[in-house]
């Protein structure tokens, strides 16, 4: 692979955004943040990175050297499915089910336990909903020898043994969540016995069971500009990538759950056009059964159903929503990255939300067409990039769309087998639900 791609430096998008972020917000006083509040969950580079104003940030040569191990990723063509869809479109994508564990979170998984390991922590917590996110940062913890523990919720635990097996395999432990191991667990099991969990459920688990040790930290797969941070080097890879190839998107594509791989691929794009003008359009899709950009409410809320972890801005559909069991996909978070909700809130980005019937199908397309099987989460992206093509060949208009692929889906086989025996359907999230969820938020 052609290393000369792989930047020796992130991009954050802080530097250029004409407004600052708001502040994270203590849980129970509601004043901003100090460093230390954040202490007790993470290391002090990220704290610092959280709140940092510096566009470029460099990558710790240990982090890039890991990242050598499947980056650069690579930059393709969709030809096959440019001409299936008979479009005038060019097709591009970010191909991050390179990484061993076939998504785009290594990427950040690497860089926190590399800090983490620097600042002498020993062991992680965390939470994982289908099992990317745990075995991301279970394969970092192997690298940088720190134990990890992690909370998986109770659905995909039950649902998903593969990825289970790869954390055990790196040698993490991993709970189904909720737990009896910690007071936010035991009190949603007194109150739901057959609680499938949620992501919301398994942070407060994994934020107590941090706060609890210390010699532990907390670590977060999404959502956190940090986390965002790390994961721009998608972006400013493919950057040099499409400079190498002489092209330029005019619109740029990722599914959105907490933002992380959606920002991380348009984010140095955005910094092109609020530095430079240039017309790009950015388009984060995200399911109908959890809307939280279409249909959330850009306010303070806790990332958390136990009401433990600091306050953020964003777009939220309540701490205490329960995502629907019958979903497939992995974007089942209530809220959405501060970054990506005030980038929406200043009309920087288009959001748009999708039923998953159409993305089994825009995803079996892809695949039909290019041979790769997308994970559930990534077929949003696909259905967006798929609908995008079919209006430039309405409008007979040349259109460059890059997306990202950010995951595989060889290990969410069963999702297919669901959409293959018609067991998958559509839903949307009732507002009523939302209203409600959105009565219960801190008052700020
Ligand atoms: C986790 C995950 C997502 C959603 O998380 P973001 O933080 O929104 O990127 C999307 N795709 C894949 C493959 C994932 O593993």
């Amino acid at each position: 692979m052609d290393s000369k791609f792989l930047p020796d430096r992130w991009y954050n998008l802080m530097a250029d955004l004409p407004q600052a972020v708001p502040p994270a917000r203590h849980p129970l006083t509601h004043a901003p943040l100090s460093p230390d509040d954040m202490a007790m969950l993470f290391p002090m580079a990220c704290i610092e990175q959280e709140v940092s104003t510096d566009r470029y940030i460099p990558i710790p040569e240990e982090v890039r050297e890991i990242y050598g191990i499947w980056r650069p990723t690579p930059l393709r063509r969709a030809r096959r499915l440019e001409k299936a869809l008979d479009t005038p479109a060019r097709i591009y994508y970010k191909y991050e089910g390179a990484s061993p564990v076939g998504s785009h979170k290594p990427n950040t998984a690497v860089a926190q336990a590399y800090y983490n390991r620097v600042e002498g922590v020993k062991k992680l917590t965390t939470e994982t909903g289908a099992g990317q996110w745990g075995s991301a940062l279970a394969m970092a913890g192997a690298f940088m020898d720190i134990s990890v523990d992690v909370y998986m919720v109770k659905a995909s635990y039950d649902l998903k043994p593969g990825r289970r097996l790869i954390m055990q395999s790196f040698g993490a432990t991993v709970t189904p969540s909720p737990s009896e191991k910690t007071e936010a667990g035991r009190a949603i099991l007194a109150a739901n016995p057959d609680s499938p969990g949620s992501l919301g459920i398994a942070i407060a688990e994994a934020v107590e069971a941090a706060i609890r040790d210390p010699q532990a930290k907390y670590s977060l797969g999404s959502v956190l500009n940090h986390v965002l941070i790390h994961q721009s080097v998608i972006g400013e890879e493919a950057l040099r990538q499409m400079d190498e190839l002489g092209v330029y998107p005019d619109v740029v594509i990722g599914c959105a759950g907490g933002g992380s791989n959606f920002g991380g691929l348009a984010f140095p794009f955005l910094g092109e056009k609020l530095r430079t003008g240039r017309d790009t359009r950015f388009i984060a899709a995200e399911p109908e059964a959890c809307p939280s950009l279409t249909r959330g409410k850009y306010t303070y809320d806790f990332g958390d159903v136990a009401k433990q972890t600091p306050l953020i801005k964003m777009h939220t559909l309540g701490h205490t929503f329960v995502p629907p069991a019958i979903h497939a996909g992995g974007l089942r978070y209530h809220g959405m990255a501060p970054l990506v909700s005030l980038a929406h809130e200043l009309g920087l980005v288009e959001a748009r939300a999708y039923h998953q019937i159409p993305c089994f199908e825009a995803a079996l397309q892809f695949m039909r067409a290019e041979g790769i099987l997308p994970a559930p989460e990534t077929s949003h992206a696909i259905r967006a990039t798929i609908d995008e093509a079919l209006e430039a060949k309405e409008k007979g208009e040349e259109r460059v769309i890059l997306f990202n692929f950010s995951g595989h889906g060889f290990m969410d086989i069963t999702s297919y087998q669901a959409y293959f025996n018609g067991e998958l359907q559509n839903y949307t999230y009732p507002q009523g639900l939302v209203d409600d969820a959105l009565r219960l938020l801190p008052n700020i």
